[in-house]
Parts: structure tokens; sequence; C-alpha cells
């Protein structure tokens, strides 16, 4: 017959004649060595979830898994605090997707069927509302997990990645806006060009583009500093921002220069857009007890036909026809016209 593992591993042999203490004290022995082994492993993995769980706090991380069948949910403590939810708390599916923004919902839920259909891992960023009311991007990584051919688990990390956003959003806003004044910067508004006008010179239908210079700037930084010279640009492009409804994109391209893109098919509006923005850069401009007094010249071009570099060639022509007809007036660029 063959003897239990334990009595085996113990070296007693039970028909010999060892006291019974003996061996109730080697078996003891072998006991207590076990359950020393036990409470090893067991002091080895709570330490290695305490370090799991600290490096997760640190990284704002957590770690999660969704059962495909039952939809049953699994959360690390620091998936709950991403989610602002108490720790331990029963999950519902249902219920946790409504803590997702609408357009990340539609988002995540989009990938993860096309994921389970291709039997994929996704990754995408999310932004959701917590329970407490905090707004948060979250970064979602998952990986499917199944036997056979059918992806039985989904399970990943969930990642706070709201500070990272936040800076990525700034560093974008400053490579396609202007801090001052808020509208598109010139890089901006070249791309926006470029994209309208295409790689080929082909016959658009209508869109022009104003490239519109203050006049008499240089006067309000000299007279009344620097500063007072911010303000009127930040009055000024807070106007034509007003006065530019239609237009598709409004940009500062210099110092005191400015353009607008009429870029509507057959939109015959650019003369009186240009009227009227003379109109209002003429006004004075009243900022904390002072009157500063400024006025704008505009080229008009063309947008049909021509590569962005050609379209913004003929519009600083015009302008400078504008400016040398006595400024606070427009042209339109004609090849003809050598004073455009
Ligand atoms: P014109 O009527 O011929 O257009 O002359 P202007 O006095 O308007 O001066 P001009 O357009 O030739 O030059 C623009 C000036 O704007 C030159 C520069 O010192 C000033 N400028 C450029 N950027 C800024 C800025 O960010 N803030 C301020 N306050 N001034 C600026
Ligand atoms: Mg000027």
């Amino acid at each position: 017959m063959a003897q239990p593992s334990a009595i085996r591993a113990s070296g007693i042999d039970p028909f010999s004649h060892d006291s019974t203490a003996a061996a109730v004290e080697r078996l003891t022995a072998l006991v207590e060595a076990q359950a020393r082994t036990i409470r090893d492993y067991e002091a080895t993995l709570a330490h290695s979830r305490y370090i799991f769980e600290r490096a997760s706090a640190a990284a704002r991380l957590g770690v999660w898994e969704c059962d495909l069948a039952s939809e049953k949910l699994n959360w690390s403590d620091g998936t709950y605090d991403l989610f602002d939810v108490p720790r331990g708390t029963a999950l519902v599916r249902a219920r946790t997707l409504g803590f997702y923004e609408p357009e990340s919902l539609r988002t995540l839920q989009t990938t993860r069927s096309r994921a389970l259909k291709e039997r994929k891992p996704f990754s995408l960023d999310a932004a959701i509302v917590t329970p407490k009311g905090s707004r948060r991007w979250i970064r979602i990584h998952a990986t499917l997990e199944g036997a056979g051919d059918a992806p039985s688990r989904l399970f990943g990390i969930k990642q706070d990645i709201t500070e990272e956003k936040a800076k990525l959003d700034r560093i974008q806003y400053f490579a396609e806006f202007d801090d001052m004044t808020g509208l598109a910067n010139r890089n901006k508004f070249q791309t926006h060009l470029a994209q309208i006008c295409g790689d080929e010179p082909t016959r658009r239908a209508g869109g022009a583009l104003l490239l519109i210079d203050l006049d008499g700037f240089k006067e309000v930084n000299d007279s009344l500093g620097h500063m007072a010279g911010d303000e009127c640009l930040k009055a000024a492009a807070h106007r034509l921002r007003i006065v530019c409804g239609k237009a598709s994109i409004v940009a500062r391209v210099g110092g005191d220069e400015f353009a607008v893109i009429l870029d509507a098919p057959h939109d015959s509006g650019a003369r009186q857009l240009a009227a009227r923005i003379i109109a209002v850069l003429s006004q004075p401009i009243h900022r904390e007890g002072k009157s500063y007094h400024i006025g704008a010249s505009i080229g008009i071009a063309a947008i049909d036909g021509c590569l962005a570099p050609d379209v913004f060639r003929n519009a600083d022509a015009a302008l400078y026809g504008a400016k040398a007809a006595g400024r606070k007036t427009y042209r339109v660029f004609a090849a003809s016209d050598p004073s455009s």
C-alpha cells in the first residue's frame, strides 16, 4: 500500500518501533516547516501586492478585468481610485460606462467591438467624469484572453493621463494659436490656406484672402508704450473676430498684420467685409480711461486657381497698394494693375 506523501517526506516508518513521541516530534517539525514556508509565501505575496499598489498609486494607474460572458468586472484599488469609487464597491458594468463622456463612450464601444471581432488588443484615451465630479482623461490598454477561438476575458490597465493631456493640449494650442490675441497664428493660417488652395492650381469657385495691416500702430507704441500697443492688438483681434463671422479663419500673421479667409463658393462678400473691417478698426479703442486711434489697410486676393504662396503674394501686393493710396482703404489684386 502507498504511504501518504507527508509521512513519506517525514522519513517516519509507521511499521518501525520508533517511539510515538519521536514520531510526533518529527511530524510536528515538518508541519511547522511547511507552515513557515506558507507564511513566507504569504509575506512575499503581501509585499508584492503592497509594492504593486504603491507603484500603481504613484503612476496613477489601476488594473481591471472583464469577464465577457457575464460582464462581471474586477478592479484593483488603483482603478477604484481613478474613478473615485470606494474600494471594494460591487461593480455593474452598465453603471461604470455612465462615467464616460458621450464622445469617449462612443469611441470606447466602437474600439472594443472591433477589437473583440478582430481578436486584437487595443488602446485608447477617454474622458470620464467621476461620481465626485472630477473630469479626468484616462488611457486604457486592453488585452484579450481566452481558450480556443472565442475570447473569454478582457483585461488591462487604466491610467490617469489628465496632466499629460493638459500639457499636450497646451503645446498644441501654442503651435496653432497666438497667445496674446487668441487668434490662429501664422502657422495655422498657412496650413489652412494651403489646404484650401490644394497642391495643384485648379479652378475653384470663389474664395478670397484679406490681408489686413493696422495703420499708424507704431505711433501707439511710441507715444503710449508697448503695453498700450498690446491692448490695441487685443482689441483689434476681438473686433475682427466679431465682424468676420463668416470667415473660415481669422489669424494674426505678424506684428500688426492679420489675415482673413473667405472660402465659401461664390463668395462675393470680400469687398463688403473689407469695408466693414476698416470701419470697425477705425473706431477709437478705449482702455482704462484712454483712447487709442488706429486704422487698417487691406489687400484682397482671389483664391481660385492659385497656389497658396501666390495668393499670399497677391494679397500683399494689394495691401501695399492700399497703403500707397493713403491707408484706411482696401485694394483688390488685379494682375494687370501695377498699383495693387
Ligand atoms: P503702417 O501704417 O505703415 O502700417 O505703419 P505702422 O505704424 O502700423 O507700423 P508697421 O506696420 O510698419 O509696424 C508694426 C509695428 O508693430 C512694429 C513693431 O514694433 C510693432 N509690434 C510688432 N509686434 C508687436 C507686439 O506684439 N506688441 C506691440 N505692442 N507692438 C508690436
Ligand atoms: Mg501697420
